[in-house]
């Protein structure tokens, strides 16, 4: 027994030394005398955790994690590198599910924000819906006359449990993501987009007010209304002026079902023009379109959408196409309009320009429809196709310039490439849905197209598909197509401002404002 006691004993010391890690000199021991210190952990596999993201494409491994307990230790956690002489670096990490490391924070502090919501619903469970600063992190729905219904949300709140909390109120955010397991604070700091975009702009349009951690530790409310230059700064601003952590989303009644319907196109002239006549039209919720090339499985990720007899059927019409567009469209209803929906629909169809015989209709749940993505992402897991590389690239891309992108990408490049590894998006959205004033960044036009090439490959080979998107990237630029990457990533200081362009001088003003040290979300590659 006496030696199985000892052996036990240095196992556990080697898996524990296993786990340490010489402290990094860039983060100065006084922090471990702060009262976050407790929530620290330097140990090899928390940092390991968040050293890799969806993409799958970059690792970078930081000093330490941050698991706050409250908004107190982003504070501190910030003040405190924000008084250093060498300051570190400091990134908010939401669920991880950026592409190229824009969550992370090499040599820095990532701060799990994941953490405050374990420690809200435990706020909840004690029917206490404010930490110690009074401010609440969990889901709050409210009402007042002037804003109509709104939910307050903690920054790292998944999107689908959004949805879950404000149905139980018969009430939805408008504006989604295809996908709802990302955090509230990265889609804002982004945009995020779906087919609900052309009616109700993007989620960053949806927003009332937020509480923001800037840059040198000061925890802000802002407002269109209230510290404006802080909350247009921090809608689309890629994580670099502060950090949310509560945002007011709009919200509207909730529907309960959707009629879900498919139609398919040979002529990408037809498909463009009748995906901007129902986006011009009063009368849809939802409008996306896709690819379908020979090369690649007609049920992705995305849903599974067609039965195995409409497969074979359209198996054959790619066969002759070698490429077909699929327009996407989804009108909402509840018991009140269950009776006239059909005919209501009909109606919207009508004059559509549509393959005759093409069209594929589905009655779901609105939770269903929203949450489509996930039981494809269940089944890719199960197979392990999932963790995976994604050398993904987005794209907005000008009215004008679509009919000279898909002669010059979809066809010239992946179709003769022979090389496409995951859904093909495209749809049009509006500009007037989005405010100028924010930091996203969009192409010119009053209608410009979301193009989204969603790859997944293996290990040894996602740099073969990051190839082609470069030389999309070139064509585009060669082409005069005047495109913006939607989720940049570049790799040039010049390509920022590029990016930027004219609102690039607002943008770095802002960040000397909100960040002077350059501490937040480094992993953007913007100031560092
Ligand atoms: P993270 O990857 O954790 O962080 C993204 C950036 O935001 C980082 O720079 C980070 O530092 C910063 N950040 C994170 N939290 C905060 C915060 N609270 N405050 C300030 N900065 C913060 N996007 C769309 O618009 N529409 C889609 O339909 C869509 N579908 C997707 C489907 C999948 C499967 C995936 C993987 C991504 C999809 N995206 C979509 C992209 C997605 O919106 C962005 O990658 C988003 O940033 C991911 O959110 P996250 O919580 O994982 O953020």
């Amino acid at each position: 027994p006496s030696y199985f006691i000892v052996f036990f004993i240095i196992s556990r010391l080697m898996s524990i030394i296993g786990k340490l890690r010489p402290w990094n000199p860039s983060i100065p021991y006084e922090i471990l005398s702060l009262d976050l210190a407790s929530r620290l952990s330097a140990n090899s596999d928390s940092t390991r955790e968040v050293s890799t993201d969806f993409g799958k494409i970059v690792q970078e491994i930081p000093a330490a994690v941050l698991y706050p307990k409250s908004t107190n230790d982003i504070v501190e956690l910030i003040k405190f590198s924000y008084d250093l002489s060498v300051p570190f670096h400091i990134a908010a990490r939401g669920h991880g599910h950026s592409i190229r490391g824009q969550a992370m924070a090499q040599d820095g502090v990532v701060v799990e924000m994941n953490s405050l919501k374990n420690n809200n619903n435990n706020n909840n469970n004690n029917n206490n819906n404010n930490n110690k600063n009074g401010i609440y992190n969990g889901i709050r729905v409210s009402w007042d006359s002037s804003l109509g219904y709104y939910a307050d949300v903690g920054g790292e709140q998944l999107w689908i449990d959004v949805l879950r909390a404000t149905l139980e109120h018969g009430l939805a955010p408008v504006s989604w993501t295809d996908y709802l397991y990302l955090t509230v604070g990265g889609t804002l700091s982004n945009a995020g987009i779906s087919g609900q975009t052309f009616k109700h702009g993007p989620q960053i349009s949806n927003v009332h007010e937020m509480d923001v951690i800037t840059g040198k530790g000061e925890l802000v409310t802002c407002s269109k209304h209230m510290n404006s230059e802080l909350f247009f700064a921090v809608l689309g601003g890629l994580g670099q002026f502060g950090i949310i952590t509560r945002a007011r989303i709009v919200l509207d009644k909730a529907p309960t079902r959707v009629k879900w319907v498919r139609i398919l196109y040979a002529d990408f002239s037809k498909f463009t023009k009748d995906q901007e006549h129902l986006i011009s039209i009063d009368g849809l919720d939802y409008v996306e379109g896709s690819l379908m090339m020979k090369q690649s499985p007609l049920n992705n990720w995305r849903s599974s959408f067609f039965s195995p007899s409409n497969q074979t059927k359209i198996a054959s019409l790619l066969s002759e196409n070698g490429i077909i567009y699929c327009l996407e469209m989804v009108k909402y209803y509840d018991d009140q309009s269950s009776n006239t929906i059909d005919k209501e629909l009909k109606k919207l169809l009508k004059g559509l320009n549509n393959l005759p015989g093409f069209i594929f209709k589905k009655d779901a749940t609105y939770v269903d429809f929203l949450n489509r993505v996930r039981s494809g992402e269940l089944e890719l897991q199960s197979k392990g196709l999932w963790d995976v590389p994604h050398p993904w690239l987005n794209l907005f891309v000008p009215k004008s310039s679509i009919m000279d992108f898909n002669a010059g990408v979809f066809v010239d490049i992946i179709l003769k490439q022979n090389m496409t590894a995951g859904p093909i998006l495209v749809y049009p959205t509006s500009r007037k849905k989005w405010d100028d004033r924010m930091s996203a960044v969009i192409p010119e036009e009053e209608t410009f197209y979301c193009v989204g090439l969603l790859h997944s490959s293996g290990f040894n080979d996602w740099q073969t598909l990051d190839e082609q998107n470069e030389e999309i990237l070139k064509y585009c630029d060669k082409a005069g197509l005047k495109i913006k990457q939607y989720l940049p990533h570049y790799k040039r200081k010049e390509d920022w401002i590029k990016h930027f362009s004219k609102k690039w001088n607002i943008f770095q003003q802002r960040k000397t404002q909100f960040d002077p040290k350059m501490l937040l979300s480094p992993g953007q590659r913007i100031f560092n």
